[in-house]
């Protein structure tokens, strides 16, 4: 289903058989539609042109230049020939280029031997004379430098530079199309230029309503799709691209917005709050006032659980702001209305962390599992909600009996990890799904979850990871967001410092000694490690931990990197800390004892905890109050930023230590730098996502791992996608099936092949 007869119109009706038949072989393209789509990747400006006397060695360069001889031999030792051509640009249109900011006026200009094998077009064509824009990685043969069967455009030729003046060529831009080693930049270029001839542009369909295009100011989508393709200035294609910008995400925007529609049409099972229930009695019992933040998102969360259509919220609020509780209160509104709630957590660790914290916080609320399975409390089972914890490394015995707990209904919560997913887990009635650190967990697994009910529970989703409102808008684009943007009052501050020992080498025992006033006068200390063993690739195991930026730069192995087992081994030699109880916390280790060695600090029976980034999300000891992380360069800012939130959580002032090897102004250090000069989450994210690829944050969050925005950049087209989203709301708003926007629809259709849908099935 596609968006009109022109556009799904077969490639080989507008352009023949045979270039349609090259461009589906190489491109995989078969409609009018695809190929007008095919928007070129960049473009060059002919400013941006290398001067030959300035070529790079393996850098892939483009020059223009005139032949200055050609002549074809044949191969000694194999059939075949050789074409060499000489180029030079001494006719002044490229050696006297700016480029990059560098003025090459008055450099020598320069010759350059290209060579290609069995090249009958370039004897035919590169002709003594002859100017033509070559392509190509620059090799060296001989002494001297050189281009080897480089892609080459006769500029003479070229439909879109023919008959032009020289001025106006100069300033004519070349677009750069996404080619294939078959199939050059040059020949799509060809392809399309007839396609464009060949084309009624005039009667395309526009997916953009007429309104918005007036206040945007677009270009007709016919000019639009002509400029794309054959800019005569870069203000042109300029223009063009910021249309197709804007059109693509409002398509992406409009589809989510219907699919928010959509599930908000659903039938969910009405929760409402009830006046004496669990809640109440839960809200009469908490030891501190709720945040305001805390109390408006309660309240949404009230009113979006006590209607018959379901929930599908995201709550994002920085460490330590107070979600858990946010969550708690709304499961309890659930249970008080009949229905259960299940919580799932990334790792056994947090969900150990959750069952034991959660337990805690409900007090006398919280009902013993032992006693209500003999049947003692039978009758009484208004006054209480049981907890119950579900996990794959249970005892069987247990197991089963958590297994039973959520068929019959005795459990009110269930706490888990991914064992919630498998088929042998059933609930009584499933009314609220909390889905905790949601970065951690994949779409499909969630979607698991959500069949385990025979209506669509409502569903919260909870993230600590600062998302940017527009990754939010595009990623998450099917749930609405709430954000707790303050934290708890009396919250103390955390202070962080980047300890360099390539400075001052000195730091070192200063650390543990640190640590030992941090011990001795009650506290305790989070020492975090890179690496698990000296023989390891780091902690890395599924659901845990994710390799950091640093691991992909790939500068570790010159380096001995912290690990878990090295330093507990050297902390038990450390004179400072000489009779400390200090424990290893490792993803290896098995889970029973990563259990335990959680419950002792938790206990304050161990003072120093020495983890990999297992400790990384969620985990909530209030007495903990310096967290050293060593060899900090290699975590990402947001690990970092995590691992620190960790400490001052129970009013006490916190401490983070960074702690690195490396020499001051390296890469890696800035990440420190960044972590070190705010504790605001949010603008840490943005910091965070600037230093890396696009790829990765779409990628990580997309089934399909390939970014498939085209001309949007999530980061950068912050006010395109906000008012896209704004548009695309009141479109679906007022037409929520689409009736009136046939074209956006089709549009919308086009965008959600089977690939792409994968991409918005979520929630
Ligand atoms: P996170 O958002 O990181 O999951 P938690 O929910 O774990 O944060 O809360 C962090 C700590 O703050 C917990 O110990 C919790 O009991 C406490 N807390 C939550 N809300 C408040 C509040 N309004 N006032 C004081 N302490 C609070
Ligand atoms: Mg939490």
């Amino acid at each position: 289903m596609g968006m009109s007869a022109e556009l799904d119109l077969g490639l080989e009706r507008r352009i023949g058989k045979r270039s349609a038949a090259v461009i589906e072989k190489h491109l995989g393209i078969t409609t009018v539609g695809g190929l007008l789509n095919y928007f070129p990747r960049r473009y060059l400006d002919r400013g941006e042109l290398t001067p030959i006397s300035e070529v790079p060695l393996d850098e892939d360069v483009t020059l223009i230049a005139r032949v200055v001889s050609s002549s074809t031999r044949s191969m000694r030792a194999r059939r075949g020939t050789i074409t060499d051509v000489v180029i030079s640009d001494d006719d002044g249109q490229t050696g006297l280029r700016v480029v990059g900011g560098r003025d090459y006026r008055g450099k020598v200009p320069g010759t350059l031997k290209v060579s290609f094998f069995n090249g009958y077009r370039a004897k035919a064509e590169l002709l003594q004379g002859r100017r033509a824009l070559f392509s190509g990685k620059v090799t060296r043969f001989g002494g001297s430098l050189g281009l080897t069967n480089p892609d080459f455009l006769l500029l003479d030729e070229d439909p879109f530079t023919k008959g032009r003046d020289p001025e106006q060529l100069a300033a004519m831009p070349i677009p750069v199309y996404p080619a294939t080693a078959k199939l050059t930049s040059w020949s799509i270029q060809k392809v399309i230029a007839t396609l464009l001839e060949t084309v009624d542009l005039g009667t395309l369909p526009d997916p953009v309503p007429a309104a918005v295009s007036v206040r945007e100011k677009f270009l007709p989508m016919a000019e639009a799709y002509r400029l794309i393709h054959a800019p005569e200035t870069p203000k042109d294609w300029q223009r063009a691209r910021d249309r197709f910008r804007f059109q693509e995400a409002l398509v992406l925007q409009s589809a989510l917005a219907r699919r928010r529609a959509q599930l908000a049409a659903e039938e969910a099972t009405a929760r409402r709050s009830v006046p004496d229930g669990l809640l109440s009695a839960f809200d009469r019992q908490l030891p501190f006032t709720l945040t305001a933040g805390q109390s408006a998102v309660g309240k949404t969360l009230s009113e979006e659980l006590g209607q018959d259509a379901p929930m599908n919220r995201l709550l994002q609020g920085d460490v330590g702001s107070g979600k858990t509780i946010v969550a708690l209160r709304a499961m309890l509104q659930v249970i008080d209305a009949g229905g259960q709630a299940a919580l799932l957590a990334p790792t056994e660790v947090l969900a150990a962390q959750h069952y034991e914290s959660i337990r805690r916080t409900l007090g006398s609320l919280s009902r013993d599992p032992m006693l209500s399975g003999d049947g003692l409390l039978a009758g009484l089972g208004g006054n209480g909600v049981q907890v119950t914890m579900l996990t794959g490394s249970m005892p069987t015995a247990a197991r089963k009996r958590a297994l039973l707990d959520a068929a019959s209904g005795t459990a009110g919560i269930v706490i888990g990890t991914h064992a919630l997913l498998s088929e042998n887990v059933s609930f009584h009635d499933l009314g609220l799904i909390v889905v905790d650190e949601q970065h951690r967990f994949g779409v499909e697994q969630r979607d698991v979850l959500r069949s385990k009910a025979s209506k669509p529970p409502h569903l919260l989703v909870m993230t600590a990871t600062p998302i940017p409102r527009t990754v939010a808008m595009t990623v998450f684009g099917d749930l609405e967001t709430s954000v707790l943007d303050e934290l708890p009052a009396g919250r103390a501050p955390i202070s962080t410092h980047v300890v360099g020992l390539f400075e001052n080498p000195g730091w070192a025992g200063r650390i543990w000694s640190r640590s030992r006033e941090e011990i001795d006068a009650g506290h305790q200390v989070y020492v975090v490690c890179p690496r698990i063993g000296t023989d390891d690739d780091g902690d890395f195991s599924p659901g845990e931990a994710e390799p950091s930026p640093a691991d992909l730069e790939g500068d570790g192995a010159a380096r001995e990197l912290a690990s878990v087992t090295t330093i507990v081994e050297h902390l038990q030699q450390e004179p400072s800390l000489a009779g400390i109880p200090v424990a290893p916390l490792h993803g290896r280790q098995e889970p029973a004892a990563k259990t335990a060695a959680m419950a002792d600090f938790t206990a304050n029976r161990i003072k120093l905890l020495v983890s990999t980034t297992v400790i990384e999300v969620g985990v909530d000891v209030h007495n903990a109050t310096l967290m050293v992380i060593l060899d900090a360069d290699r975590f990402g800012i947001s690990q970092l930023h995590q691992l620190r939130g960790r400490v001052g959580r129970g009013g006490l002032p916190g401490t983070c230590l960074l702690v690195t090897t490396l020499e001051p102004g390296h890469p890696s250090r800035r990440r420190l730098d960044a972590v070190a000069s705010t504790t605001d989450g949010f603008q840490l994210s943005q910091e965070d996502l600037k230093l890396r690829r696009e790829g990765d944050i779409l990628g990580a969050s997309q089934s399909g791992g390939r970014s498939t925005l085209r001309l949007l950049r999530v980061l950068e087209h912050e006010d395109i996608i906000a008012r896209a989203r704004q548009d695309a709301q009141d479109i679906v708003g007022h037409d929520p099936s689409l009736e009136r926007h046939p074209w956006l629809a089709g549009a919308i259709d086009e965008y959600l092949n089977p690939e792409k849908e994968a991409f918005l099935e979520r929630g």
